[in-house]
């Protein structure tokens, strides 16, 4: 089926986008993968050539156009070329719109140009060792410092660009007297004082993206860096989750595509008893029954970006393409490492880095047992 959500200016964008990943991503990412991290020439050369802040106003240096779908093909086009490392999604997806949205006008002239030219990566840090699922367990504080601003303490585990970047958004607690409306959302910029980042921690997959500990002693956070409202962080990230975790669903639906795409070639290729493993009927019907998979994954994906776009995607929508398309990857993958024999576990074959890869994008970005639980409290409220 084709897809129907995209125009020509689309369609040029993506072909812009995957002449940029090949060019400026494909011959480095295993270099990236062996550093733990991806270099700060990729998202200046990302800056230049306009992938970041798509939907930025051009006045502060971005793309100027707020349609979600421009973010979903920069999405779609790493995931096809298996490029695990690049923090662009967290930071166009994920970050720009709390920015959009909640920065002061100041706040934006400081930060929006450096986002959009990729002088300014940032991460968004509401993980902390002690709890992830259950976000009203937040411990780190901000106590106020008596001039507006706080004096941020605390630790953030897991946080993706957390060693590279250069602004994070850090959900404190502000007042521990007033349960969920007590967390506000600071700003915290390189080189604070007592902003510390730990461990690059050694993951299972996605080895080029950098993913990190970081943690904040009496850190003074000024009152320019407080984002949006008090006491409203987290109606903030509720708003945005929806965003972040459709983010996820185009990621996944197009490796469902990949790991396919990979693997018919494959076994096109590869021979056994005399025969391409294709002509085997086990083979066909595997793939088959992907093909399926991948093509009711497509339709959900676009429809929920179509909706996203149009400003009508649920939250209760958007969980359920999160858990459903990471679910459906994770399995997909592991049925083409099947097809691949031995070299399916080999690292230099892209199937066995999908196999790696993919397994966290039912953890992260809210568990898919938490997604399931906003479904379901939807069906019963
Ligand atoms: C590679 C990576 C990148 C990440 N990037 C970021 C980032 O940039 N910023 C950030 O803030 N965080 C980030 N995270 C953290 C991620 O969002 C959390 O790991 C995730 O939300 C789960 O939290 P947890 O690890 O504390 O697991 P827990 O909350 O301890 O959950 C453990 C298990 O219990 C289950 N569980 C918990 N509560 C319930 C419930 N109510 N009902 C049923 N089951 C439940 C979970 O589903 C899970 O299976 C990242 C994580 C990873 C692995």
């Amino acid at each position: 089926m084709d897809r129907n959500i995209f125009d020509a200016d689309h369609h040029a964008f993506r072909d812009m986008v995957s002449i940029f990943i090949e060019r400026e991503v494909t011959p480095h990412h295993d270099q990236w993968e062996a550093d733990g991290q991806v270099s700060r020439e990729v998202w200046l050369a990302a800056g230049k050539s306009g992938l970041l802040g798509t939907d930025v106003p051009e006045e502060y240096g971005g793309g100027g156009v707020d349609d979600f779908r421009y973010n979903a093909i920069i999405t779609e086009e790493l995931a096809k070329a298996g490029a695990s490392g690049i923090g662009f999604p967290l930071q166009n997806d994920v970050v720009a719109p709390y920015l959009l949205r909640l920065a002061s006008d100041e706040q934006k002239q400081r930060w929006l140009p450096g986002f959009c030219s990729g002088e300014i990566i940032t991460a968004l840090a509401m993980t902390e060792p002690g709890t992830g699922s259950d976000l009203q367990g937040i411990q780190t504080t901000g106590k106020p410092d008596g001039d507006g601003g706080f004096i941020l303490n605390g630790a953030k585990t897991f946080i993706t660009n957390g060693i590279l970047a250069d602004l994070v958004i850090v959900v404190a607690k502000t007042d521990s007297e007033a349960g969920s409306k007590g967390f506000s959302l600071l700003v915290v910029e390189r080189g604070m004082l007592g902003f510390e980042r730990g461990r690059r921690l050694a993951k299972v997959g996605m080895k080029a993206q950098d993913t990190a500990e970081l943690s904040f002693t009496d850190v003074r956070v000024p009152a320019e860096n407080v984002l949006g409202k008090l006491g409203q962080g987290f109606v903030y990230l509720m708003q945005n989750l929806a965003q972040e975790r459709l983010s996820i669903a185009v990621g996944s639906t197009a490796g469902i595509e990949r790991a396919l795409a990979v693997t018919a070639a494959y076994t096109k290729d590869r021979h056994a008893f005399g025969r391409p493993i294709s002509a085997f009927q086990n083979t066909r019907f595997e793939l088959a029954e992907i093909a399926t998979e991948a093509q009711v994954a497509r339709v959900f994906t676009d429809r929920c970006l179509g909706e996203h776009v149009a400003g009508r995607l649920s939250i209760t929508d958007a969980a359920m393409a999160k858990w459903w398309t990471s679910d459906l990857l994770k399995k997909v993958v592991d049925r083409c490492v099947q097809l691949h024999g031995g070299y399916g576990y080999m690292l230099e074959y892209p199937i066995a880095k999908a196999f790696i890869d993919s397994r966290v994008q039912s953890i992260y970005g809210g568990t898919n047992e938490i997604m399931k639980e906003i479904i379901g409290r939807s069906l019963f409220s």
